[in-house]
């Protein structure tokens, strides 16, 4: 199968192509479809560490892809009036402490916390401390675990220049009909509306929500989430930077639903959430543009979704990738990852001999497994609320949830312990960060904790705290970090 189409040149269509191009493109020929005239969705801005894993795979020059996509390091997210309107808390890359191995830094805080203690928990977090107080700096060892915030149609055409130097064929046009195979059902060729035919052996539907080829043409099914993550719309507007950016992206929550802001070199990228149940279209666009920042440099971009997964990713010789495999609102950045482990995903199990049942179920079953995972920890955000105030949070706060979240949360509530699974993407700082930061304190903590004397403990908690405060308080302002180490045209110029 060395003739693989790509239908779609979104984040997810460059990001594939990209991909296959630079590690199979002795053997595979990769022909990518876009049409400039429907456009890619214009969001998918803020990213998470394992973005990095891939750009090294790739062989990308970092300051070279930041400077490309006006891009700035994030450290987390924070969050704003999620557990009870007025509370604020964030979820940092990193670790917090250190862990011992029979128990998590969690477990000695809380301890100590018990004891009196009152130093919080975030003052044990280098990235955390680094945010909140606008710093960055690549530390020796890789000792900073960071990602980026990117303009999105930038980092599109940064994948395209390196796909198309690594011999990707660009074709423009619109896909008018998708042909299948008459005997076997595979999908055979795909038609432009210019009447050209595009035939291939492997198919990658990067098409977007619209999912073509896995849906249109295969009827793939999809799973709809609709009732663990409510939120089905999102408006979308850019705006100019008020000072200097920010490492870490926002997610503010309002009644009936989450609000982003996404610093970026060059700008700021905006948008409100919402469930459309409980707020109408122009009731967001009022509350959106009534809590920015800066003036506004396009017209809004009104966006819907159902959240929700295909039922089957990979189908026969076509894969979803991307939006067409399912959506999961934005709170936690994890769309571009998902991309990003199922191009990785094909590459492992690339078909080059003909399609494996055993690869396409392996893959599937992967693919699923991740998202399901990601899926709990969104929907802890919104079931761990103490928000009360307005019938979106009634019906997030009283809705039932999968009791792989159930069982995480109580375990946690009455232990403090937090187990990953089948290489789950959030690890447990990600965890205890969320639950602690939504309200979810535990009851216990590990006995381990209390083989250490009180001087002990004191002596343990002091040092981690001041090797944070003084790492951090020796690095530079992550605007000045930025301009030197990426800067951007615009931002050297300034
Ligand atoms: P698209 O960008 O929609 O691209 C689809 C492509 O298919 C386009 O090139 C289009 O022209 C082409 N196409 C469609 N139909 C045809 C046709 N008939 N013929 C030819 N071409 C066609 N992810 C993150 O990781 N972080 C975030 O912060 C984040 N924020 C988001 C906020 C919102 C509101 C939404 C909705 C998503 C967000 N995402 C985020 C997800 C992220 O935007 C997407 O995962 C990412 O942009 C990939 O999109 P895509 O390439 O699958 O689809």
């Amino acid at each position: 199968m060395r003739r693989v189409v790509i239908a779609g040149g979104g984040t997810a269509g460059w990001m594939a192509a990209a991909a296959i191009a630079r590690t199979m493109g002795r053997v595979a020929d990769v022909t990518l479809i876009e049409s400039d005239s429907i456009g890619t969705v214009g969001v998918g801005e803020s990213t998470i560490p394992p973005l990095i894993t891939f750009n090294r795979l790739l062989n990308i020059d970092e300051a070279q892809f930041m400077r490309a996509t006006q891009a700035t390091f994030k450290l987390g997210i924070l969050f704003d009036g999620w557990k009870n309107g007025g509370d604020r808390y964030f979820h940092s890359f990193g670790l917090t402490g250190k862990d011992h191995w029979s128990a998590g830094f969690q477990h000695f805080w809380l301890y100590a916390r018990q004891k009196g203690y009152e130093q919080p928990y975030d003052d044990y977090c280098l990235e955390l401390t680094a945010a909140l107080r606008g710093r960055f700096a690549h530390l020796p060892g890789e000792a900073t675990s960071y990602a980026y915030q990117l303009d999105s149609g930038l980092y599109a055409k940064f994948l395209r220049s390196m796909a198309e130097g690594d011999g990707t064929r660009r074709v423009e046009g619109k896909i008018a009909q998708v042909e299948l195979d008459g005997t076997r059902g595979d999908i055979a060729a795909l038609l432009l509306e210019s009447g050209e035919r595009i035939e291939g052996d492997l198919f990658i539907d990067c098409t977007g929500f619209r999912a073509l080829l896995i849906e249109g043409a295969l009827h793939a099914g999809f799973d709809d989430w609709t009732h663990y993550l409510p939120c089905d719309a999102a408006i979308a507007i850019q705006t100019e930077n008020i000072g200097a950016p920010r490492p870490y992206t926002r997610a503010m929550a309002h009644d009936a639903g989450w609000q982003w802001r996404i610093p970026l070199q060059h700008r700021t990228g905006n948008g409100l959430v919402y469930c459309s149940r409980y707020l109408d279209r122009d009731a967001a666009l009022a509350r959106l543009l009534g809590n920015l920042e800066g003036r506004t440099l396009v017209q809004p971009n009104f966006i819907r979704f159902t959240t929700g997964a295909r039922r089957k990713q990979w189908h026969r010789n076509c894969v979803a990738i991307g939006l067409s495999g399912g959506f999961m609102e934005p709170l936690e950045s994890t769309s571009i990852h998902l991309i990003q482990r199922a191009v990785l995903r094909l590459i492992r199990m690339f078909p080059l001999q003909g399609v494996s049942l055993r690869d396409v179920a392996e893959f599937n079953e992967q693919q699923f497994t991740d998202m399901l995972q990601i899926r709990d920890f969104l929907i802890l955000h919104y079931k761990a609320t103490e928000r009360g105030d307005s019938p979106f949070w009634r019906q997030c706060r009283d809705m039932a949830i999968p009791e792989s979240l159930a069982q995480k949360i109580e375990l946690f509530r009455e232990t403090g312990r937090v187990f990953r699974k089948n290489e789950e993407l959030f690890a447990e700082n990600s965890w205890v960060q969320v639950m602690m930061g939504q309200g979810i304190m535990p009851r216990a903590h590990h006995p381990i904790a209390e083989k250490l004397r009180d001087d002990e403990l004191n002596k343990l908690l002091r040092t981690l705290r001041d090797n944070v405060a003084r790492t951090v308080a020796g690095m530079p302002e992550h605007g000045a970090y930025v301009a030197q180490y990426c800067g951007a045209p615009r931002l050297q110029t300034a």
